[in-house]
């Protein structure tokens, strides 16, 4: 397992300071092979290893997590990343019904996953109607039924036995039952087959061009590893799909064709199941999943509560560096930590986005660039300690060097140094209860 892999790879890291190349160069080993041995694609494995190795290496390497957490924390938000990042859930119709269509292979769950959306659709306060679109197995019909009446909701079906035998219209039927019956959410069950063939594909895109579907769900068993991706790849291009099902993680799943998927078709993991009954299932959480393939969870808590902590005694020291006299100790390292310190908090739209009132000020928010802290990180990062700790050493030939080795301007440079010094003094004053000297409206 990912896990075994990883903590095997740990014990050479105890009591290192540092992440050497070959450290990271022998984790990054561990971790192909887990992941390879988990069914994951081979790209998406190229891709991860990529992502892990360059930011092990690169600057943003932090004091407040020893070496191998650094490297939990980092495989971590790469596999969150990879999985999909955000939740994404269902995206209901501006007029009522939304049309929510399943597709896949048979036996993948698509049957049990419509009672189980039904039955959590309910007790959303929605009500749902679940329509039998699968007249290819004798019983299916009746499997609908049942699986309704467990949900508490409607089941819409061709009586069995009397001959119907047409999906299409059924699917379409349902449309005017819904409309009739003020049903605000339709689940369109389909018949999936044991492979992918053409019939299957037409069939499906026949349903789904009858009754354009809000949602297209794919819906997949984790345990068929590798070939879920060729699965979701025929059906994305065969029928096509707005988000994917994962069912059967009860079982023992490795996790790598969730991994893959999302990644290698594009689309995002919608709800994962986990059993046969009801209750068994859940709107999918990229963080859960990429805890449950890494099996660290408390190590993951333990990492967050060191960070926090860390942040904590970081803007104490920079609290009593800016109050000390005219603030000089605080230098443009402190300044670049407590810039990434907020930064961390999220986009500074979302930030302004939460405040109560601030509604009206979206425009002038989206004005805000993202990319400025990263340009101003550029340019403390190409001076030297000495440099950052006291910037009044900065002269027109450091600047010079400063901006080539950023990439900037020497205009740049000198506009950041500018505002340091404004910003460090006024913050200086107010630490030391003055009135800053030229704020609006205040007397000097
Ligand atoms: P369909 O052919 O895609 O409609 O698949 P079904 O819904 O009929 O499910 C096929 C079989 O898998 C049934 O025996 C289900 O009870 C079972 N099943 C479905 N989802 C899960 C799950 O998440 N976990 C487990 N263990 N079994 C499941
Ligand atoms: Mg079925």
């Amino acid at each position: 397992t990912l896990q075994g892999r990883l903590a095997a790879t740990f014990k050479n890291l105890r009591g290192k300071a540092k992440l050497s190349d070959a450290d990271i160069d022998a984790t990054a080993r561990e971790i192909r092979i887990a992941l390879l041995e988990a069914d994951v694609n081979l790209s998406v494995v190229k891709e991860f290893i990529a992502a892990v190795k360059e930011r092990a290496t690169g600057s943003e390497v932090s004091e407040a997590l020893n070496p191998s957490q650094q490297i939990i924390k980092i495989v971590n938000e790469e596999l969150i990343r990879i999985l999909g990042g955000d939740t994404r859930t269902i995206r209901f119709a501006k007029k009522p019904p939304t049309v929510i269509m399943l597709a896949g292979l048979q036996g993948a769950g698509k049957t049990t996953l419509a009672g189980k959306l039904a039955h959590w659709l309910k007790s959303e306060g929605h009500s749902p109607l679940l329509v039998a679109a699968d007249l290819q197995r004798p019983n299916a019909v009746t499997q609908l039924q049942v699986v309704a009446q467990r949900a508490g909701v409607h089941g819409f079906a061709p009586e069995p036995g009397n001959g119907v035998g047409d999906p299409i219209q059924v699917a379409r039927a349902s449309m005017g039952e819904a409309e009739r019956r003020l049903y605000d959410v339709v689940i369109v069950d389909t018949a999936g087959r044991l492979g992918v063939d053409e019939t299957l594909m037409k069939q499906a895109a026949d349903i789904k061009a009858a009754v354009n579907p809000d949602e297209v769900l794919f819906v997949v068993d984790a345990m068929i590893g590798q070939d879920a991706v060729n699965t979701a790849q025929a059906f994305a291009t065969g029928v096509g799909f707005d988000g994917v099902v994962l069912t059967k993680l009860d079982g023992d799943a490795r996790g790598g064709a969730a991994l893959s998927i999302a990644r290698v078709i594009g689309k995002p993991i919608m709800f994962a199941s986990s059993g046969e009954g009801l209750k068994d299932f859940d709107v999918f959480h990229p963080e859960r999943m990429a805890s449950r393939i890494l099996g660290m969870g408390d190590m993951l808590t333990l990492i967050e509560q060191a960070e926090k902590t860390f942040d904590e005694e970081q803007s104490r020291r920079a609290a009593a560096k800016i109050s000390s006299k005219g603030g000089t100790e605080f230098g443009l390292g402190d300044f670049l930590e407590q810039m990434k310190a907020v930064r961390r908090m999220g986009p500074l739209s979302k930030i302004f986005g939460m405040l109560p009132g601030m509604g009206d000020l979206k425009d002038q928010i989206a004005n805000i660039d993202e990319k400025e802290v990263d340009r101003i990180e550029a340019i403390i990062l190409s001076m030297t300690p000495a440099e950052r700790d006291d910037p009044r050493i900065l002269n027109g030939s450091r600047r010079a060097r400063i901006a080539k080795g950023s990439g900037r301007s020497v205009s740049d440079v000198n506009q950041l140094v500018d505002r340091f010094f404004e910003a460090r003094k006024m913050m200086s004053q107010l630490a030391n209860g003055q009135m800053p000297a030229g704020m609006p409206g205040m007397p000097g």
